[in-house]
């Protein structure tokens, strides 16, 4: 793992697999936040901190609110492949 300078890397999408470059500020691109449920996505505004993408320093509760929020995207993208995956019965 090489250590790059972090100001000079793009802020990308933290959802799993997705590097869409996004603003620091927001945590995801458009696609993946949408299927952030409500409540998750109020979670992660009332912890997000004005300048924390700047000094890096968010707080443990907007972690939090983050990780909950990458692992629901991760766990719905895996049903939908799961699903796209699946072959019709009888078709071996
Ligand atoms: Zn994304």
């Amino acid at each position: 793992m090489t250590v790059a300078s972090p100001s000079k890397r793009p802020h990308t999408c933290h959802a799993l697999g997705c590097d869409l470059k996004v603003p620091p500020k927001r945590l995801m691109c458009l696609k993946h936040w949408r299927m952030v449920p409500n409540q998750i996505q109020d979670q992660v505004w009332a912890y997000y901190r004005p300048g924390q993408e700047i000094d890096k320093r968010p707080t443990k509760d907007y972690l939090v609110a983050a990780g909950a929020a990458v692992q629901w995207v991760y766990e719905r993208e895996q049903r939908e492949s799961r699903r796209r995956n699946q072959t019709t019965p009888g078709t071996e």
